[in-house]
């Protein structure tokens, strides 16, 4: 196995995709890559690039790691400090806590906040936060649903892309999901 690595550099074609808002990331711009091990098992490494200011967002701590490193001169990086700064103390994305994401439900005891009905042990549901009034104080909480009563109950047409990325789920576990939206 290799020791995956972090890195920041200039992009040396403008094929990669940011990982964070899906569009390409031009030539010679400066980009935030991420190894990871590869979805198809193979024990290859792929990496995973973003735009700074996206990497800011959905890793904000692994970006922070890298720029300590970095010695290299980085254009508006007073701005990404400022970003760095606003995530602080936020949870990494990747599923790690970003709403709304999909899972697989763990027991068969979640019901839909949309039709009302439970969610079966191991369906898949999308996790969405909503505020939850606890011992008087609203804090913010998970709340379900079936895929299919997703987009009713949030309204978001963008829901597929959101759980795309913040999902923990393979793809070949997600592509029906996205269907049902
Ligand atoms: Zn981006
Ligand atoms: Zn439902």
């Amino acid at each position: 196995m290799f020791e995956k690595e972090k890195m920041i550099e200039v992009a040396k074609t403008g094929r990669s995709k940011c990982r964070g808002c899906k569009q390409l990331i031009a030539k010679d711009e400066m980009r935030f890559g991420e190894e990871v091990d590869s979805l198809y098992g193979d024990g290859d490494i792929a990496t995973l690039w973003y735009h700074l200011k996206c990497a800011a967002e959905r890793r904000p701590n692994e970006l922070r790691e890298t720029l300590d490193k970095f010695q290299g001169k980085i254009p508006g990086r007073a701005e990404l400090d400022q970003l760095l700064a606003n995530n602080k103390g936020k949870k990494a994305g990747g599923g790690g806590g970003k709403y709304p994401y999909a899972e697989k439900a763990p027991s068969g005891r979640s019901k839909c906040l949309k039709c009302d009905k439970t969610i079966d042990k191991d369906s898949i549901r999308v996790a969405v936060e909503r505020e939850v009034e606890i011992a008087g104080v609203m804090r913010p909480s998970a709340g379900y649903l079936h895929p299919g009563c997703a987009v009713a109950f949030t309204g978001d047409k963008k829901l597929g892309a959101a759980l795309k990325t913040n999902s923990k789920l393979t793809d070949a576990e997600l592509a029906p999901v996205l269907k049902q939206l």
